[in-house]
């Protein structure tokens, strides 16, 4: 299943020293994050904007990736960032983003966070009519969305019919502000958040009409990504059994992500914009689009790398395959956490002339004592034997697959973020150790 990659990816993997360098002033695994490739990807969201005159505003969602880096790309490029915590609002603050361009979300939110958001003027997604009795007994003024429950929805989050009124009633001699009407679906739907968006539009004109100067729609996040060409992810489904894994593991193929997507990140917010004349409505209307990526804003911004040490070959049923150790955990790779699989394959590096006698299958270890403790149960047909010393990069793994389930179990290292550049002669790489390191 091998993964699309930027050129930035194949000239770090052309390159003969800068992966090994790293690896070994690292010591452990670690994660590599391209600030660049981020900065492409709010330009291209913006492009959608653009194309339909829409005024659009992103919100980076935080939670998919900690790197500072990231949320100084969104600084220098006015984006704007999705926080749901105090340290996730602190980190967005301390990386530069202004507290008026942040959004916060999350139900229940602490009074604490409340506050917090209001003091910088941070939008606040209000989540129940309970949360925004809170944030007016705290008599600070205030921006807000209110977050609707999608129709038929059975999510935990999210406004009722009857609380969004109640909402509304709330907000008489206040100084909240409503701003707007927000919703975050999963999945990856276009036509429910293009429909859902467009009942919002009455919901604005409504609010405007009772003297709010509502203006703003977020759709949320939920932007696909496409990690792996159509064949390789159709044949896979067709044809994957329980065999191909280690200890003969079967997973549920509908509980992997959908690794293949035909209309990714950009692409899909142009489906949704058209999807009804969505986009004229709201050019109509003069309502503004909020977006809120998480995955989508780091597609092919950052790689995981990791050494190996230890191989060993098992032989099942007369067929040989290799269990390969590397020097970190699952944990680092989050897929393993929601009992599935993350597929696109991992590069063996240093390339070495290919022979396809050689091609190996292999699956991943991490250097724990919990057999279950597998980044790939996949038996990867790796290109040649993988030695001692050889690094594993996993691609396109900044959006979730870095640090949402790290720990320093066993302690182990917990993986530093590098801050991948290319030098002006496009030759060299530059890279320097993440800020958010220090707060590990
Ligand atoms: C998680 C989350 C996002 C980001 O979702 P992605 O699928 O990574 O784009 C955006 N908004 C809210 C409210 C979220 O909870």
């Amino acid at each position: 299943m091998p993964a699309y990659r930027d050129p930035w990816e194949e000239r770090l993997l052309a390159d003969p020293w800068a992966l090994s360098t790293i690896a070994a002033e690292i010591g452990g695994p670690f994660h590599l994050v391209n600030p660049d490739r981020v900065r492409s990807n709010i330009r291209a969201f913006r492009e959608v904007f653009a194309n339909h005159r829409l005024e659009g505003v992103i919100y980076y969602g935080k939670k998919a990736n900690k790197a500072r880096c990231i949320v100084h790309a969104c600084a220098e490029t006015g984006a704007g960032v999705d926080v749901s915590s105090a340290g996730e609002l602190e980190a967005a603050l301390a990386g530069g983003v202004r507290g008026a361009d942040l959004v916060v979300t999350g139900p229940a939110k602490s009074t604490e966070l409340l506050r917090l958001a209001a003091d910088h003027h941070a939008l606040i997604a209000i989540d129940d009519p309970e949360e925004l009795e809170r944030l007016r007994a705290t008599t600070l003024s205030a921006r807000i969305l209110l977050r609707v429950l999608p129709p038929g929805s059975s999510s935990r989050f999210g406004m009722t019919d009857a609380e969004l009124r109640d909402a509304l009633a709330r907000l008489t001699g206040t100084r909240i502000r409503l701003e707007g009407y927000s919703f975050h679906l999963t999945g990856y739907e276009i036509a429910g958040r293009a429909e859902l968006a467009t009942a919002l539009i009455g919901r604005v004109l409504e609010a405007r009409r009772l003297g709010h100067a509502a203006e703003i729609i977020s759709i949320g996040g939920g932007f696909g990504v496409n990690y792996v060409p159509e064949q390789a992810w159709r044949t896979f489904l067709e044809e994957v059994n329980p065999l191909w894994f280690h200890g003969d593991r079967g997973f549920d193929a509908s509980a992997f992500y959908p690794y293949h997507f035909s209309t990714p990140g950009p692409a899909m917010l142009a489906a949704v914009l058209r999807h009804g004349g969505l986009g004229k409505r709201l050019r109509e209307h003069r309502i503004r689009l909020a977006i809120e990526p998480g995955r989508a804003l780091l597609d092919r911004a950052g790689s995981t790398v990791f050494t190996v040490q230890g191989v060993k070959t098992r032989d099942v049923d007369g067929t040989a395959y290799d269990i390969v150790t590397v020097n970190g955990s699952s944990l680092s790779l989050s897929e393993q956490w929601f009992d599935s699989e993350y597929l696109p394959d991992p590069v063996l590096w240093p390339h070495r002339p290919r022979t396809d006698d050689e091609l190996t299958p292999t699956c991943v270890g991490g250097a724990t004592c919990l057999d279950d403790d597998m980044l790939s149960w996949r038996r990867i047909p790796l290109p040649r034997p993988a030695r001692i010393g050889d690094l594993l990069i996993y691609p396109n793994t900044a959006g979730y697959q870095m640090d949402s389930n790290e720990s320093s179990f066993h302690e182990l290292p917990i993986p530093p973020k590098i801050i991948l550049r290319e030098a002006e002669n496009g030759r060299e790489f530059l890279w320097e150790l993440d800020a958010d390191a220090s707060r590990i």
